[in-house]
């Protein structure tokens, strides 16, 4: 079983969060200006690191807020975890 510590509840059980993503995908600044295939790319291509991922989790089943989650993918160690609008500190 995986916790997360969400911020506002405390460590809960993963299956109360929905996964949001990779949390470093940025849109692109000027859209118009792409192609199909760099919309395909940015739309549906992440990377799968093993080691540190910044990640997206809702708690849906909890508070319904939005936090960025630091995790080892390999070993599922949460290194840091924060409301999603805050800045990493590092
Ligand atoms: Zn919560």
């Amino acid at each position: 079983m995986m916790l997360l510590p969400c911020p506002w509840c405390g460590p809960r059980n993963c299956t109360e969060f929905t996964y949001g993503g990779d949390a470093g995908a940025r849109r692109p600044q000027n859209p118009d200006a792409l192609t199909d295939e760099e919309w395909a790319s940015y739309v549906y291509l992440r990377d799968n690191p093993r080691g540190p991922h910044d990640e997206l989790w809702q708690h849906s089943a909890g508070c319904r807020r939005w936090i960025r989650v630091r995790r080892d993918t390999l070993t599922h160690d949460v290194i840091e975890a924060a409301p999603a609008g805050a800045r990493s500190a590092g």
